[in-house]
C-alpha cells in the first residue's frame, strides 16, 4: 500500500490518517468497494451522546444567522453600523456593543443575528474550513452604482453555498439612485424580485435614513419562517468560532457564536486542537452572563491554546477526555496535513468520476474579455453529458483572484483561466489548498482536456 501511495505522492507511514479522496484511490486500485462512515458530532464525542437529545418536541425556532456581501463601498458596513445603532439601543437601553464577530438584534421579541465580517471572502473562507455558519445572506447593491463585478461575485459565492438571498437596494437617498435599475440588472442575473413574479425578496434601504431597517428585518424573518431554523435549547452547546486572540487578563478568549444547546458559566469545552472551561462569559452587549442559548454571540475564555476561526466548538462532560481528543485531534492533524486534501483535478477526475464520488464538475471561469467568458461558457456547459455534469460556479473577466481559489476550495472546484494569470497570492493559496488552476489560449485546448479527463483519456501533464 505505501508503494501504491508513493506513485500517488503521497508519502504515509503505516500509522498514518489518510484523506478521504486517498483512500477512495485505493480503493480503486484493489478494486475494493469502500464505504465512509461520517461520525455524527454526538456520536464522535460518545461521552455526551446521553445528554443529547433529537426529539422534535424539544426543537424551538432559532434566530438567522445573516451575512452581508456586496461589492465594495456599497454600504455592508453601514448598514450594519445602522442596524447596531437603531435597533440595540432601543432593546438594551445604555448597552455599549462589543465586537465579538456578531451581534444579536431583538425586535418586537423576534431576534436576528449579524455577523460582524461582512464580504464573501470571510464567507467563504469560513464555509471552506466547513464552517457554514450564516442562514441567509443579504445582498447590498448600491442604487447609484448598480451591480458590480464584486455584486456578481458575492452572488455566485452565495448560491455555491446555497444560501438564500435578500437583496437590499441601499443608498437610495442618494438622487442619483436608479432602483429600477438595479432590479432589471440583477433580473438578468436570476435574482428575480417578487413582484416581477420571481422569488427573490427586495428591500430599499438606506444606511444614512434607516429607511427599509424594519422591512429588511421583516424580510429575515419570513425567510427564516420558510427555513425552519431550529435547535435544542436543552442540549450541550454547540457552535463555532468566529474569531480567536489572546487577551492580557482573560487569557485566551474565543468569539464564538452557539448553533444549538445551550452554554453555561463552567461547561468544559472542545474546540478543534484546543480545550477549556467556559470560566467567563460575555454577551454582544459587554454583559457578563451566567448562561446562553441556540444562535448567540458570545466571547468566551479561557482556553488551552488558541482556536482558529471556523473551529467547530463541543461542550462535553470531561475535561481529562477533552483534553485528550485535542491532544489527538493535533496529532492527526499533523499527520493528515502531509497527506493533505486532494481536491478535484483534471489528473484524479475520472477516478472520481468511476467511483461515483463525483456527479458535477464545479468550475470557476475567468478570462480577458466578456466575449470570451460567454464563448467558453457555452462550450463547457456542451461537455455536460447525462451523468456529469459541468457547472460554472463563478464566471467574470480578469485574472484569477484569492476569492477565487477560496471558492475553488471551499466548493471543490477547478478553476480554467482563459489568456489570464493567476496573481501570486491566488497561485501560493491554490498550493496550499491543492486547489487546481488550468490556464488555457485556445478554447479547443480547454474543452478538448476536460472532456478528455471525463472519459479517463488525459494525457499525461509534459
Ligand atoms: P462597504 O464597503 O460595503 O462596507 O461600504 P461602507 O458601509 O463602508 O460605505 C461606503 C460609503 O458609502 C461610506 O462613505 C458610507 O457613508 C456611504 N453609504 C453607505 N450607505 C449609504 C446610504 O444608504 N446612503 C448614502 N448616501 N451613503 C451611504
Amino acid at each position: 500500500i505505501t508503494k501504491l501511495l508513493l506513485e500517488h505522492n503521497v508519502r504515509a507511514t503505516i500509522n498514518q490518517i489518510l484523506s478521504e479522496e486517498i483512500v477512495q484511490l485505493l480503493g480503486l486500485e484493489y478494486n475494493v468497494e469502500i464505504e465512509i462512515k461520517k461520525k455524527e458530532a454526538s456520536e464522535e464525542y460518545d461521552f455526551v451522546a446521553d445528554q443529547v437529545s433529537a426529539r422534535e418536541e424539544d426543537k424551538v425556532l432559532r434566530a438567522p444567522i445573516v451575512t452581508f456581501l456586496g461589492h465594495v463601498d456599497h454600504g455592508k458596513t453601514s448598514l450594519l453600523d445602522c442596524i447596531r445603532k437603531t435597533k440595540v439601543a432601543e432593546g438594551e437601553v445604555g448597552g455599549i456593543t462589543q465586537h465579538i464577530g456578531a451581534h444579536k438584534v431583538e425586535t418586537n421579541g423576534k431576534h436576528v443575528v449579524f455577523l460582524d465580517t461582512p464580504g464573501h471572502e470571510a464567507f467563504t473562507a469560513m464555509r471552506a474550513r466547513g464552517a457554514n455558519v450564516t442562514d441567509v445572506v443579504v445582498l447590498v447593491v448600491a442604487a447609484d452604482d448598480g451591480v458590480m463585478p464584486q455584486t456578481e461575485e458575492a452572488i455566485n459565492h452565495a448560491k455555491a453555498a446555497n444560501v438564500p438571498i435578500i437583496v437590499a437596494i441601499n443608498k437610495i437617498d442618494k438622487p442619483s439612485a436608479n432602483t429600477l435599475r438595479v432590479k432589471q440588472q440583477l433580473s438578468n442575473l436570476d435574482l428575480i424580485p417578487e413582484e416581477w413574479s420571481g422569488k427573490t425578496p427586495f428591500v430599499e434601504t438606506s444606511a444614512i435614513t434607516g429607511a427599509g431597517i424594519d422591512t429588511l428585518f421583516e424580510l429575515l424573518w419570513l425567510e427564516s419562517e420558510i427555513l425552519e431554523l431550529k435547535a435544542i435549547p436543552k442540549n450541550p452547546a454547540r457552535g463555532v468560532v468566529l474569531e480567536a486572540h489572546l487577551s492580557e487578563g482573560r487569557g485566551v478568549v474565543a468569539n464564538v457564536i452557539i448553533q444549538d444547546g445551550t452554554l453555561h458559566q463552567g461547561d468544559i469545552i472542545l474546540c478543534g486542537r484546543t480545550y477549556g472551561r467556559a470560566r467567563l462569559l460575555i454577551d454582544d452587549k459587554g454583559k457578563e452572563i451566567k448562561e446562553t442559548g441556540p444562535a448567540s454571540p458570545v466571547s468566551i475564555s479561557d482556553f488551552s491554546d488558541i482556536p482558529e476561526a471556523g473551529d467547530k466548538f463541543y461542550v462535553v462532560s470531561d475535561i481529562q477526555k477533552a483534553r485528550e481528543i485535542a491532544l489527538e485531534k493535533r496529532n492527526k492533524d499533523r499527520e493528515t496535513s502531509l497527506a493533505k486534501h486532494q481536491h478535484i483535478t483534471l489528473d484524479n477526475l475520472y477516478s472520481m468520476i468511476a467511483d461515483g464520488n463525483v456527479k458535477e464538475i464545479k468550475i470557476i471561469l475567468k478570462a480577458d474579455y466578456k466575449g470570451s467568458v460567454e464563448v467558453l461558457k457555452k462550450a463547457l456547459d456542451a461537455l455536460s453529458t447525462s451523468e456529469i455534469k459541468v457547472r460554472i460556479l463563478h464566471s467574470a473577466v480578469g485574472g484569477i483572484t484569492e476569492s477565487d481559489v477560496l471558492l475553488a476550495d471551499a466548493s471543490d472546484a477547478l478553476i480554467i483561466g482563459f489568456y489570464v494569470t493567476a496573481e501570486e497570492k491566488a497561485r501560493l493559496l491554490a498550493e496550499e489548498k491543492g486547489v487546481e488552476i488550468r490556464l488555457y489560449k485556445i478554447i479547443y485546448d480547454a474543452t478538448n482536456e476536460i472532456k478528455a479527463a471525463m472519459e479517463g483519456m488525459l494525457e499525461p501533464e509534459k
